[in-house]
């Protein structure tokens, strides 16, 4: 079960400092914890984490290592500046900055190349789930965004609906589970059924809702946005996976 912090462009350096240490502090078995921090923030985040087990990771990057790309980050700095891993195709960025699938595949690329693992992100706005084509806009946004060459190891992906995000709109667990096997079927066709990568559920995931959806079949882990800037809220999620994979261990 991974358990990633997506803090957005949020919040303020101080509460930034804060909220990392709560995170450093704290230890849930059987979990892995990440967390996206803005790019001015790696340093400072990588310092207050640095006898924690939380990962940091940079919330894009660029395919090019390095250039005239005014603004943007290459895979190498996030490395340098402390990060082992790195968001791709969140849904903020491909509906603000154009990013389509081939970019993100370029992205993924350049990151591997570089070392860092890789969370890439696929999810239907409503218009799209409206009309029924949800599981083919996922399916073609995963086949794309997966370079060429990429070890199943490195990889994660996250099922974030673009219309679940901030809304507190949360999928139905029926939805949840027929988008993971969708997910699943894809990585499987890719990398064999024995090496599928983990699959998160993002979108409105709070401490209320996370032990459900952590029980939905093929959920391997949750990417949280508003809720990871709430320490509370926070470990209380990390708390309901590291139950969830504590009874899966029991299970097996
Ligand atoms: C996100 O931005 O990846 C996200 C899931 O946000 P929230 O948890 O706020 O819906």
């Amino acid at each position: 079960m991974i358990v990633a912090a997506n803090w957005k462009m949020n919040p303020a350096l101080a509460a930034a400092g804060v909220l990392a240490r709560a995170l450093a502090t704290q230890a849930f078995p059987h979990i892995q914890r990440i967390l996206f921090a803005p790019h001015p923030y790696l340093v400072p985040m990588s310092v207050r984490l640095s006898d924690g087990d939380v990962r940091l990771g940079g919330q894009d990057c660029h395919s090019a290592d390095s250039g005239a790309f005014t603004g943007d980050v290459s895979a190498s700095m996030l490395r340098d500046c402390g990060a082992s891993t790195v968001l791709l195709g969140h849904s903020e960025r491909r509906a603000a900055h154009g990013e389509t699938s081939h970019i993100v595949a370029k992205k993924a690329a350049a990151a591997i190349g570089q070392g860092l693992d890789i969370m890439i992100c696929v999810g239907e706005t409503k218009a799209e789930r409206d009309d029924g084509k949800a599981e083919q806009v996922v399916i073609d946004q995963l086949r794309v965004s997966l370079p060429a060459q990429v070890p199943a190891s490195k990889i994660s992906v996250a099922y974030e609906p673009v219309w679940a995000i901030g809304t507190g709109a949360v999928a139905a667990p029926d939805d949840i589970a027929v988008m993971h096997a969708v997910i699943a079927d894809v990585l499987e066709e890719r990398f064999g059924a024995e090496a599928v990568p983990p699959i998160l559920y993002g979108g409105s995931v709070n401490a209320e809702n996370a032990s459900a959806i952590f029980a939905v079949p093929k959920v391997r882990g949750a990417l949280v946005g508003g809720a990871s800037l709430d320490a509370d809220a926070f470990a209380r999620i990390c708390s309901a996976a590291s139950r969830r994979a504590e009874s899966g261990i029991a299970e097996r």
